[in-house]
């Protein structure tokens, strides 16, 4: 029987990388969290969803795939530590990670990494090693924070300043993982900013580093009632289908700008 190609790089064999490296210069590489998700998510909801979305849309991809590397699990998370359950990295830690991962792709021929972020306390830290990782080796890094799944919010997620656990979160959880959904602990909206031009949403942002507990005593930050499984599927397929589009617009460049 013909051995199919997995599509995860540690699924994979030396052999299998060496030929993969000869017909695509991209790797994917998910990044997450452990960290509190509210009363009623998982843990490793930011970890989940970055492999679900990059394993979704290498789906769609025709011809040879970029392999997907293993997730980095977890990620800068201190903003969370006053809940339970949460494991957080110092982002010097995450960003020595990260330029040792892209230092070891490179170094096996590949000449671009893509990273799904599926959590926002990542995303300053991923991006100062993008820059750190093209200085030092040459290596193209794209960084996707959430950006592939805004359109779809427009006009589906009511909430304001839903950004963690929320309507949105919640939804997309309700679709892609149903079973561990605690809907009976879903709690009710409590949020608050210190001031109304500190709101997330505010136009300008007014930007300060905030802890959980400080603007939200259930850990929530949205509106988790507002939560369907067809909003979470509509969410879900717009940005599976940005992010293919993405992941082949850059297997379409050369390895350099
Ligand atoms: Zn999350």
């Amino acid at each position: 029987m013909k051995r199919e190609l997995p599509i995860h790089w540690g699924e994979m064999t030396r052999e299998d990388i060496l030929c993969v490296s000869r017909d695509v210069d991209l790797v994917l590489l998910p990044v997450g969290s452990i960290e509190q998700h509210g009363p009623h998510l998982p843990l490793d909801t930011d970890s989940f969803d970055a492999m679900y979305m990059l394993e979704e849309a290498v789906k769609r991809i025709d011809g040879p795939r970029p392999p997907i590397l293993p997730t980095v699990s977890y990620g800068v998370s201190d903003h969370h530590m006053s809940f339970p359950g949460t494991v957080t990295l110092r982002p010097e830690t995450l960003e020595a990670v990260l330029i040792d991962i892209g230092r070891s792709v490179a170094t096996h021929g590949f000449q671009k990494l893509f990273i799904c972020n599926g959590h926002g306390g990542n995303t300053s830290v991923l991006n100062i090693a993008a820059r750190k990782l093209k200085r030092e080796t040459g290596l193209l890094v794209f960084v996707d924070s959430g950006e592939c799944m805004e359109p779809g919010k427009k006009g589906l997620i009511e909430t304001k300043n839903d950004v963690h656990a929320g309507e949105y979160e919640t939804s997309t959880s309700l679709a892609n993982r149903n079973e561990l959904v605690d809907s009976d602990a879903i709690p009710g909206q409590e949020m608050g900013f210190p001031h109304p031009s500190m709101a997330f949403n505010h136009v300008p942002p007014f930007n300060f580093a905030w802890d959980t507990h400080e603007l939200s005593s259930t850990g929530v930050l949205g509106d988790p009632a507002k939560a369907t499984v067809e909003k979470g599927e509509k969410l879900w397929e717009s940005g599976i289908s940005l992010l293919a589009e993405r992941i082949k617009i850059v297997m379409g460049m050369k390895g350099h700008l």
